[in-house]
């Protein structure tokens, strides 16, 4: 008999528990559950030190692999592992059979039958597909983006799995890096009230409860400041940017209750964010007080190595421990040296106890202890996957997260009298690509394509003609025979100048098929792969009612596009019911209200841009001159800004109003604005705030994001949309290395999109 005393011993340790006032657990920000500390204490002070490691280590199930295998890693190895107590935690092992099996092996067969953590990476949906998050974030909708990571989470539990490794809460400012379709974008704000409702989509409010999962803000931190936007790149960053900029959205994640942290690839000033001590100990667990587990990202301990400051896995394991990263994922450093490493006491065991408490405080709270199996459900897996709720919602967060970009003449939304419509392109009638990167366990070419949608929701009055352009092939430097869009075969380019001719309109679908993104897949550039091009150009000769419809996971360029056709509709990776959420909006079913959630150059030479840049000494307000911070062939500015998103009707705006300008500690500033809808169709506008803190002990962004407020009107209808302002709110990490208000100047802005807007002076006073 395994003891007991830490399966059952809960009871009597509450009742111990509540008879103490002052409980020694609840050292840190974050409220510990006593009873769930007596049963890790009680199960710490049973294992051994081999079964401490064990709990520290993660491995691959090798047969879905999303990273190089290491030498030795072979499954029957990892069974004995399980089986002698010396793992803790399996990636990529799903589906309740699965999981089931492996759980047997920790549980029945280890000497303390410690259940084993499933994690797997339910990024935008696990059977289900939910658009991309970098378009979720274009739907600037929390609640639809929390409802979304809810159902994945119902989804990947009963596939028998306690935890994804997401939300990515990385700000990303450089179209060319790859897994920028992974985050919320650029802005500091909205990625951190986005990172928040993942999290609470994904854990909900009880960690024990059978459909919630255990949420991973990643990649901490700075990962999506590669180098030249390369993935896996060095990454220069300074202080006020990491903790301005890229901190917050971890910051928020961790405030709204999630259970574990990924470190990340890159170095930080020299020193490879798995042995940085400072960000995982210092700034993690010390100032946040964070008593979850840092997990490490793919093999990170062992390439202490490559990036030279560790000389073999012993050093680097040692490095990673002691710098505060609790699980080595698919190193397989610490299974082999950490013991080692301990004994001769380069590790101190307290580090040891330290990184096994974080774990197996975790596994309690999501109740493994009182039933191993209980998310390894066949039957709810049946009943959960691809229900029809999912797609449902599906649909329409891909709706809300299509962003409008060009509409002139209102050639959109299209008529259901229209007799013929020329569906073009190499991704009109994909139907893998709107499934994107990162799909977990979506069937391949599972999604409905906007062919199908269209034609599904299209009037009996209506001809639909496809031709696909120029044809998807395996591209040169792709991922085992992964497809890209291919780069010269334009033998498919008659058919659809024919179909372009007899058409009323063409609907060109265009973009990045879906492994263009994501992972490992940055680009030097970013413009429209291959032929499309020339497709456009050849199509748009013989019909110029052209609308561009977009597939892609990040912000391309497509100037030829953006000034030559009537219409552009940015609809990213939309996930499984892709085709019916574009024809919605196409025949205006639905009216977009997405906004950008990153910047859109002209040129790849601008990245890496973003809205709330700095001013710099030189700044370019001054076309003519040349010696001022500019490019000499073409603008600094985007091509479409953060927060730009057209609408089917129109949107003025009233002169904001201030209930003061003098802000001070103790009062507030309620800012109104009144929005009327002047055309002819409910639509949806996100109002945003913006505000420039105009000098600083620092230089300060142009313009921060500090509030938005998403409302829905009818035509004629007007909404006097209202905003706090509290001192609290201008508050940054200034030259004092500290986070506060700093009296002075400031604009506020506010506007449909961070160009377009009006302005108002305030001032905050010095404390009193
Ligand atoms: C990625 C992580 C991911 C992990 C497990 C790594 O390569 O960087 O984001 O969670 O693999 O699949």
């Amino acid at each position: 008999m395994k003891t007991l005393t830490y399966l059952f011993g809960g009871l009597f340790l509450f009742f111990l528990v509540l008879s103490c006032n002052n409980t020694p657990y609840q050292s840190g920000a974050a409220k510990l559950d006593p009873v769930i500390e007596k049963r890790v204490d009680s199960l710490l002070s049973l294992m051994n030190l081999q079964e401490k490691v064990g709990q520290m280590t993660q491995y691959n199930g090798s047969w879905d692999v999303t990273g190089p295998i290491p030498k030795g890693g072979d499954n029957e190895m990892k069974y004995a592992h399980i089986q002698n107590g010396m793992v803790g935690s399996m990636l990529n092992v799903v589906g309740s059979n699965a999981t089931r099996k492996a759980q047997e092996l920790a549980v029945n067969d280890s000497r303390l039958g410690i259940p084993l953590l499933f994690g797997y990476d339910v990024v935008h949906g696990y059977k289900t597909m939910f658009p991309l998050p970098l378009a979720e974030a274009a739907s600037w909708d929390l609640a639809a983006i929390e409802r979304s990571a809810r159902m994945a989470a119902v989804e990947a539990a009963s596939a028998g799995l306690h935890w994804t490794f997401a939300p990515m809460v990385d700000i990303t400012r450089d179209a060319r890096w790859g897994r920028v379709m992974e985050g919320a974008g650029e802005d500091p704000y909205l990625g951190s009230l986005i990172a928040a409702a993942r999290v609470k989509g994904f854990q909900g409010d009880d960690l024990s409860d059978k459909q919630t999962i255990a949420a991973c803000a990643k990649h901490f931190a700075g990962y999506g400041f590669a180098e030249g936007g390369r993935d896996y790149n060095t990454v220069e960053i300074n202080e006020h940017t990491l903790e301005n900029i890229v901190f917050p959205p971890f910051k928020a994640a961790l405030d709204a209750g999630v259970a574990t942290v990924m470190n990340s690839f890159n170095e930080i000033g020299g020193q490879p964010v798995t042995s940085n001590a400072y960000l995982q100990k210092e700034v993690l667990k010390e100032r946040w007080g964070f008593n979850g587990f840092v997990v490490s990202d793919w093999g990170t301990v062992a390439e202490l190595i490559s990036h030279g400051v560790a000389e073999n896995p012993k050093a680097a394991t040692r490095m990673a421990v002691n710098a505060g990263c609790d699980m080595d994922m698919e190193s397989l450093a610490y299974v082999n040296e950490l013991k080692e490493l301990v004994e001769e006491g380069s590790v101190p065991m307290a580090n040891i106890d330290a990184a096994v408490r974080r774990i197996l405080r975790l596994k309690f709270q999501l109740g493994l202890f009182e039933d191993p199996y209980r998310y390894s459900n066949p039957a709810a897996e049946k009943q959960d996957l691809m229900r029809t709720e999912h797609l449902e919602a599906a649909r329409d967060i891909g709706r809300k997260s299509i962003v409008l970009l060009k509409n002139e003449d209102n050639i959109l939304p299209l008529s259901k009298d229209i007799q013929t419509i020329a569906v073009i392109g190499p991704l009109a009638n994909d139907r893998d690509s709107p499934l994107g990167s990162w799909r977990a366990k979506a069937t391949k070419n599972s999604a409905v394509s906007l062919l199908e949608g269209l034609k599904e929701t299209a009037s009996a009055n209506t001809e639909i003609l496809y031709a696909e352009g120029c044809k998807l092939a395996v591209g040169k430097r792709s991922f085992a025979n992964e497809l890209t869009i291919n780069q010269s075969d334009k033998s498919g380019f008659p058919a659809a100048i024919a179909a372009a001719r007899r058409a009323d309109v063409v609907l060109l679908a265009i973009g990045e098929d879906a492994w263009q993104t994501g992972e490992g897949r940055s680009q030097m550039d970013i413009g429209l792969a291959g032929v499309q091009e020339e497709l456009l150009q050849a199509v748009y000769k013989v019909n110029p009612k052209v609308v561009v419809v977009l597939m892609n996971g990040r912000p391309l360029t497509f100037n030829w596009a953006a000034d030559n056709v009537p219409a552009i509709v940015e609809a990213w990776h939309l996930g499984h019911m892709a085709g019916m959420s574009i024809a919605d909006v196409l025949w205006g079913d639905y009216n977009p209200g997405g906004k950008l959630p990153m910047s859109f150059p002209y040129h790849v030479g601008q990245c890496p841009l973003y809205y709330n840049h700095k001013s710099t000494g030189r700044p370019s307000t001054e076309p003519g001159l040349v010696f001022y911070s500019h490019y000499t062939d073409g603008p600094n500015e985007a091509r479409f800004p953060f927060g730009f998103g057209l609408s089917y009707t129109n949107f003025s705006y009233g002169t904001p109003s201030l209930s003061t300008t003098r802000l001070t500690n103790d009062n507030t500033i309620e800012v109104s604005v009144t929005v009327t809808n002047t055309g002819e169709r409910k639509g949806e506008e996100v109002v945003q705030l913006y505000v420039r803190d105009l000098v600083g002990s620092v230089t300060r962004p142009v313009k921060e994001l500090k509030g938005f407020k998403k409302i829905e009107l009818a035509p004629g209808g007007k909404e006097t949309v209202s905003f706090t302002l509290t001192a609290q709110d201008l508050a940054y990490y200034t030259a004092n290395k500290k986070w506060e208000a700093e009296a002075g100047d400031f604009m506020l802005y506010i506007g449909t999109n961070s160009r377009d807007v009006q302005e108002h002076p305030f001032e905050l006073l010095a404390a009193q």
